[in-house]
Order: C-alpha cells, then structure tokens, then sequence
C-alpha cells in the first residue's frame, strides 16, 4: 500500500516535472492557434535507402503533423493571432529530405513553398545517437525555414544578397524565432550562441539579439519587428527600432547592440 503510493507520488513529479520542463522551452502551442491550417503538408522522402532517412523516420513516425505544429509555433511568434491581417495562408509545403551536402533551405514563393532538409546533416547530428539532439537540430532548423515561409518582406532596403539590411532582416529574424521557441539555448551563456561581432552578421548573431531586445525592451518586439515591414516603406533597421521602441537617440541599431554587448557581458 505504501508502496504504491510512493509510486503514484513519484510518478506525479515526474509528469509535473516534465511539463515545467516542456514549457520552459517556450514551444507551447497556444489555444488561439490550435484549429489554424498553416498549409497542408506534401512530405516526400528522396533518400529512402538512406540512414538518414531511417533515422528521421524513427524519430519522427508521421511527418505531416509534426511540421504542421511545428509551423503554428513559427506563427504564433511572429504574429498576434490567427486573425491578425498580415498571417499569410498557404495552401501547400512541399518538406523533402534529400541527400545533398547542405542542411535545409526553404524555396518558393507565394501559397506554395518547398523545404528541404539533408539525410546527410540528420546522420551527422545523430553521431552520438543522442535522439534529443537530433529533434532539438531538427525542430530548431525547420523553425527558421518555416519563418522563412510565414515571415513579412520588407521593401526598399536591398535584395538577398548576404550583407543588406533585407537579408539581414530575412535571417536574423529566422534564428531569432528559433531561440524563442527553445531550439537554441535561451541562456545567453550558452555556447549556441556566438560572442561578440556584429548585429549585421546575419543569423544567429543577430537573432540573438532580436531575441534580447524581445525580453528586455517589449515583449511584444519579435512579432512588432516582422509587422514594421509592412508598416514601414522604405525599411529600415534603424527606422524599425525607434518605430517599436521610440524615436531617441539611444533606439538606433548600433546604440542597442551596444546596450545588449554589455548587458551579456560581451
Ligand atoms: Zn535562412
């Protein structure tokens, strides 16, 4: 009789301790968005034979709506709710994994987007056999390739070209909606996250620090930063700033990496 309630009481802590855990990732799905169609999902394995493959199959048995949760998460971070009027609604993501030397890349434009995602990367981040880490680089990398499909576009500020301010706002955007759904450390401590540089890096450099200026200037600032792009003709990184945080000397972009370089002890 003790025995057994012993272990309903572990068991309960257990499951608590599992929740507390699952919700500090910040990857909870909120109520709003649960009956959200985020595109229907076309998932096509071109590598069956792979390792790769049979890996990601046994970690993730049904694709489809693991992609489709995955995507309310994205959109739940860059917007307010369903009915916000700048959600755009596509109708298909076609999601291949495919052996190629790469890791994943989102391609098309409009309702239809593709993603692809390398078998070759999967086995590579399954060297250790660790399962966690290999969901934790999986979801992390279709968090930022599903930004790709569901984030705004700002105009007038330059093309995809690795060093303007759109490509910057295209992929610091993307790893910044990565950190906040948990797929990469949230400890600025963290060795996911790179010391120093720049916020004109790209990437995680700079969605790390989208990332901080979220929880210490508005908590809303992910989801105000996607929304400046359709607010804001010609864009800009510092127009952007001072639109969300207010039009003072110390809201430009350069001011703000400094505040948080030193904030991070960098
Ligand atoms: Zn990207």
């Amino acid at each position: 009789m003790k025995r057994t309630l012993i272990y309903i009481v572990v068991s309960a802590l257990v499951v608590v301790l599992a929740i507390v855990i699952y919700k500090a990732t910040n990857c909870t799905e909120e109520n709003a968005w649960r009956n959200f169609n985020p595109g229907d999902v076309e998932f096509h394995d071109e590598a069956p034979d792979s390792e790769g493959s049979r890996i990601y199959h046994s970690i993730i048995p049904d694709p489809a709506p693991y992609i489709q949760e995955n995507a309310r998460r994205v959109l739940q971070t860059l917007y307010w709710g369903p009915k916000d009027p700048n959600v755009p609604h596509l109708k298909r993501i076609i999601y291949t994994i495919k052996d190629y030397n790469g890791i994943s890349e989102k391609y098309g434009e409009g309702d239809t987007i593709g993603i692809r995602y390398s078998t070759k990367w999967i086995e590579r981040c399954f060297e250790g056999k660790d399962t966690l880490r290999l969901d934790y680089e999986t979801r992390g990398v279709l968090y930022h390739e599903l930004t790709h499909a569901y984030q705004l576009s700002p105009e007038g500020c330059g093309s995809y070209d690795n060093q303007s301010e759109y490509w910057l706002f295209i992929e610091g955007l993307a790893d910044a909606v990565r950190v906040s759904c948990g797929c990469f450390d949230q400890d600025f401590k963290s060795k996911d996250r790179t010391r120093g540089d720049s916020w004109r890096k790209g990437y995680r450099v700079t969605g790390y620090f989208l990332y901080w200026l979220s929880l210490n200037k508005d908590k809303d600032f992910i989801r105000k930063f996607n929304r400046s792009a359709v607010e804001l003709k010609p864009w800009s990184w510092d127009k952007a700033m001072k639109h969300i945080l207010g039009d003072k000397p110390e809201n430009t972009t350069d001011a703000l990496w400094e505040e948080y370089m030193k904030a991070v002890g960098d």
